[in-house]
């Protein structure tokens, strides 16, 4: 028997905790890339995230700490995971890195394929009804987690300028 206390909370980063608004015009257009999955097409956005404003949920504030343990699902790839972290530290936040899944840096399948692998991942070490609910601003990774694992889905987003094409 589990003897958990805390909810668990998963949840994405861009454009819902980072605002990357700014940061989408510097995505390489897809007909000027030398390939489909050119992640290069890619590398001046990532990079810039470590300035991107925060606005996190309300299980991240401190007062809610014991409450809640959040899993970040980002599909940035790992190659980032310096830049995202001293995001976070700049904004007064030190996650573990056991909770940041990040995309592998190989990996060009969708977001959709790489969150579901994330989820069966999480699985490994928590129970899945000890997790409350799962926040992305892409409805198709949150259809995803509503029907085939039966989580409960919060959509947000903190602008409208829609996902990038992976
Ligand atoms: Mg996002």
């Amino acid at each position: 028997m589990s003897l958990r206390k805390r909810s668990v909370i998963i949840c994405d980063i861009d454009n819902v905790l980072s605002h990357d608004a700014w940061r989408r015009r510097l995505i390489i257009p897809v007909e000027l890339s030398v390939h489909r999955h050119d992640w290069a097409r890619y590398h001046a956005y990532h990079l810039a995230s470590a300035m991107d404003e925060a606005n996190f949920i309300p299980e991240m504030a401190s007062d809610m700490r014991s409450r809640y343990e959040i899993y970040f699902f980002t599909a940035m790839p790992e190659a980032y995971r310096r830049v995202r972290a001293s995001w976070f530290i700049k904004n007064g936040k030190r996650p573990s890195p056991d909770h940041i899944y990040m995309r592998a840096n190989d990996d060009t399948r969708s977001s959709v394929d790489v969150k579901r692998d994330m989820f069966r991942r999480l699985e490994t070490k928590v129970d899945r009804c000890h997790i409350s609910a799962a926040y992305d601003d892409r409805l198709d990774i949150l259809e995803m987690y509503a029907t085939e694992f039966g989580i409960k889905t919060i959509h947000r987003s903190l602008h409208e300028q829609g996902h990038y094409d992976n």
